[in-house]
């Protein structure tokens, strides 16, 4: 089975990791925060003492960090990947970034001899610890079809999007329906509550009608609603505000490289903002509904 080090052990890649373990892959595990290092180490993974002991004869190098910044600085800095492996190995990056800064990432590995996919996914932290992620992959077909076995111990859908950036790409395009599909139901869910109607009766009606979507049938963002959804547990776990911001933030940057026409998009970044800046930045983005409350 192929050598994996593991880079960026937080809320998703801690449970990525643990599943690539449980799969039986040899997984080297490195984190800054030693506490999750060591955590990987009781859970079977190899604990990296340095990116250099962690990708020592490394087949596949796998990244799942913060933004663009980091998974440049990890690969490419003096102490970083790319100047402490001998082998040729195959990078897949699963963090949200910048598609234009995965294609000069993927350029900068290829011209020394590496592979390289983006690989960002969707499912959340409840996905990533079920193995059950979705990964919707940018890069050559042979080197996806490589990284199929290591990315079916962590998800269930794997995508093909295109070439190096298209994984990025179709991800936040995603993400800025979504986004619009949140703000839209809250809003209308809000405009019939304001009319005198219950929200569980005007979800039910909309589930059957023309303005039925995912947030409707899984997400509902109105307390009450449904159970077992963020918006019924004060709008706790799921995903945050914030990253929603950081995505719809990726998505209008990678509009204005393209000129593409986003108006919708545009006005989901400014409300989610305003949502993240009134201090709910670390709620589910669900919780939005609570911006067209009123008395
Ligand atoms: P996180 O902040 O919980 O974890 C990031 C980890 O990377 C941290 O443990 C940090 O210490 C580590 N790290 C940073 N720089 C490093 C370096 N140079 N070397 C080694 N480790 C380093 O973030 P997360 O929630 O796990 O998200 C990771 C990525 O996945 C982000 O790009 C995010 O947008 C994306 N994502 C998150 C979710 C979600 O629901 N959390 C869903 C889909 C996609």
């Amino acid at each position: 089975m192929a050598k994996i080090a593991f880079f960026g052990l937080g809320n998703m890649g801690a449970s990525m990791a643990k599943n690539l373990v449980k799969a039986k892959f040899n997984v080297t595990v490195f984190d800054l925060v030693g506490s999750q290092v060591q955590l990987l180490a009781e859970a079977g993974a190899t604990p990296g003492s340095s990116v250099k002991q962690a990708v020592e004869s490394a087949d596949i190098i796998i990244s799942m960090l913060p933004a663009g910044k980091h998974v440049e600085s990890l690969y490419f800095d003096e102490d970083g990947i790319v100047n402490n492996i001998s082998a040729k190995s195959l990078f897949i990056d699963c963090s949200t970034i910048e598609s234009s800064t995965a294609k000069s990432i993927g350029e900068k590995l290829q011209a020394q001899g590496h592979r390289f996919i983006d690989a960002p996914v969707s499912g959340g932290v409840a996905g990533a610890a079920a193995g059950s992620l979705t990964f919707i992959v940018g890069g050559d077909k042979a080197d996806f079809d490589e990284a199929q076995s290591c990315l079916q111990a962590m998800g269930k859908n794997i995508f093909h999007a295109g070439g190096i950036g298209a994984g990025q790409v179709a991800k936040i395009c995603n993400n800025m329906l979504l986004a619009i599909l949140m703000a839209g139901t809250s809003e209308a869910l809000q405009l019939g509550i304001d009319n005198g109607l219950d929200p569980k009766v005007m979800s039910d009606i909309m589930l059957q009608s023309s303005g039925r979507n995912w947030t409707l049938e899984l997400y509902n963002p109105c307390p009450g609603v449904m159970p077992n959804v963020p918006s019924s547990n004060d709008y706790q776990g799921g995903f945050l505000v914030d990253l929603m911001n950081k995505d719809l933030g990726l998505a209008m940057g990678t509009a204005a490289n393209n000129r593409s026409v986003v108006p919708l998009g545009q006005l989901a970044k400014s409300l989610f903002q305003m949502h993240g800046n009134a201090g709910n930045g670390n709620l589910d983005f669900s919780s939005i509904f609570n911006a067209y409350k009123h008395g």
